[in-house]
């Protein structure tokens, strides 16, 4: 049985006042006794504000990224020991924004995985294809590519704590999420790579789907044997939204 896991990426919106604000309609809806693991994910500058405000809740703190070195000079960076330090539990890697925007390639998005493991943290390692590559069916070998060169350096016993999120790129922020069949299929695949390396760490692994889930399409994705949970953009910054697909997830 693997925990249901909803994380919300806030990605850069939202003023100090306005995500106290979601913050705090987010706790009024989150109910106590919940089996769901959930997280925020505010932009660095809110993690301190935003986690003194989740204390002595069930909802736990993420950051968006980390620099894959522990310390220096990287102006513009923020390291996994000071991501620890102001509360983070859990921190993304390799996110497509960052992988495309920021030119971040599998080789840094998996020494930025070691990086919050080396802290303790859990990373959420994000994995998915471009719609070309889609279109092109090499959505299994992309993924392929992108977890094996995390687990490659970091090791298949490192998976034992960590998270994978599968986001197509062409469903992030499009409004047109994977059908629930697809996202199984890929599911399924990142299972089995894992599965290659250690059947019972592949079994335990949850594994997110993220794109466009909205409280609307969540429960039909969450209802596929290996969908855990997802990573939610858009939707996130919504409370009701967001509280909506908290209680669509399944246990599997
Ligand atoms: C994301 O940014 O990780 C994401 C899934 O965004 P959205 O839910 O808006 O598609």
């Amino acid at each position: 049985m693997r925990r249901p896991f909803v994380a919300g990426n806030w990605k850069m919106h939202g003023s100090r006042t306005e995500n106290a604000e979601l913050i705090e309609a987010l706790l009024l809806g989150v109910p106590g006794q919940t089996t769901t693991e959930i997280v925020v994910c505010p932009t660095f500058v809110h993690l301190w504000e935003i986690g003194r405000l989740l204390k002595a809740s069930n909802v736990s703190l993420g950051a968006q990224s980390v620099c894959a070195e522990a310390v220096g000079a990287f102006t513009g960076e923020v390291s996994a020991a000071m991501l620890k330090d102001v509360g983070c539990r859990y921190v993304i890697v390799g996110h497509s924004e960052r992988r495309a925007i920021y030119k971040e390639d599998d080789a840094l998005v998996a020494r930025k995985f070691l990086a919050v493991k080396a802290q303790g943290m859990i990373p959420i390692l994000c994995v998915g294809e471009s719609l070309d590559e889609r279109e092109r069916r090499t959505t299994n070998q992309i993924v392929t590519r992108q977890l094996s060169a995390v687990l490659d350096l970091a090791g298949v016993e490192a998976f034992g704590e960590a998270i994978v999120a599968y986001e197509p790129v062409w469903a992030i922020g499009t409004g047109k999420n994977a059908s629930p069949e697809q996202a199984q299929e890929v599911h399924a695949h990142i299972r089995s790579v894992v599965e290659a390396r250690d059947a019972k760490i592949a079994a335990r692994l949850r594994i997110l789907y993220g794109g466009s889930v909205k409280g609307s399409n969540a429960r039909e994705i969450f209802a596929m044997a290996d969908v855990d949970g997802g990573l939610i953009g858009g939707a996130s910054l919504k409370a009701d939204e967001f509280l909506k697909i908290c209680a669509a997830v399944q246990v599997h």
